[in-house]
């Protein structure tokens, strides 16, 4: 749904605390308040707002109290009845309908206010780095039992929930960690018979190499030395 800024104001006078308006427009400000400068110089117009404004000369002040996103008319008419209840302006004749709960001005409030909040906060954290360090320190050596306490706690408690997850992962992917499973069994199985078959071939290989050949000059050499005693001694 599409939404659209609105903009809470009061019309007020200077020397003059007890005339008080409040009223929500979605035009920019000052065009709101020409059109009520034109509505007052009707003079069949007899809401109190414009009465007061003919009997102070016209010469009143306005001010932008807040402004708000909204969805649709009445949900800025609770926006208008939120500030009438909070300043109880003696000019506004109705009571705009439902109510803003405070819940609900809160939540707009945090949403208006995190970047400004979160802001502060990153600010805060940089400037005090070494102290919230030391802090956390302190408040972990102070509690410490109590931590590790609540740590065991929440171990046990995830312990169960972990198996169970577990299974049901299991369960639901049996067939592919079962292939995975018989995979790494094969690769295991791959690596072992390399492994005996490079033992059996060193040892065979040794053998042969240590075996011994009588020379027709009338010396025995190994076959690894076979190179060596023919350099040497022909
Ligand atoms: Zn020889």
């Amino acid at each position: 749904m599409m939404t659209y800024e609105i903009k809470i104001y009061k019309i007020w006078w200077i020397d003059n605390d007890k005339d008080l308006y409040v009223g929500s427009t979605k035009q920019i400000l000052s065009k709101r308040m020409s059109h009520h400068r034109s509505d007052c110089r009707c003079k069949k117009n007899k809401m109190k707002l414009y009465e007061t404004m003919r009997e102070n000369g016209y010469k009143f002040k306005y001010i932008l109290l807040d402004s708000y996103k909204v969805k649709a008319k009445d949900e800025q008419l609770k926006w208008e009845q939120y500030w009438i209840d909070k300043l109880q302006p003696n000019l506004n004749k109705y009571n705009a309908v439902c109510k803003v709960t405070k819940n609900d001005y809160d939540k707009v409030y945090r949403k208006k206010n995190k970047e400004r909040i979160s802001d502060y906060q990153k600010e805060y954290r940089s400037k005090n780095q070494c102290k919230i360090k030391e802090n956390k320190k302190n408040n972990y050596i102070k509690n410490k039992e109590k931590f590790i306490q609540k740590a065991k706690e929440r171990y046990q408690l995830q312990k169960e929930d972990i198996k169970i997850k577990r299974k049901e992962y299991y369960i639901k992917n049996r067939e592919p960690i079962l292939a995975k499973m018989k995979e790494n069994a094969d690769i295991d199985k791959k690596r072992e018979y390399d492994k005996i078959y490079n033992q059996k071939n060193m040892i065979k290989r040794k053998a042969r190499n240590n075996e011994r050949i009588e020379c027709k000059c009338g010396i025995s050499y190994t076959r690894a030395n076979k190179n060596y005693h023919f350099n040497t001694r022909h």
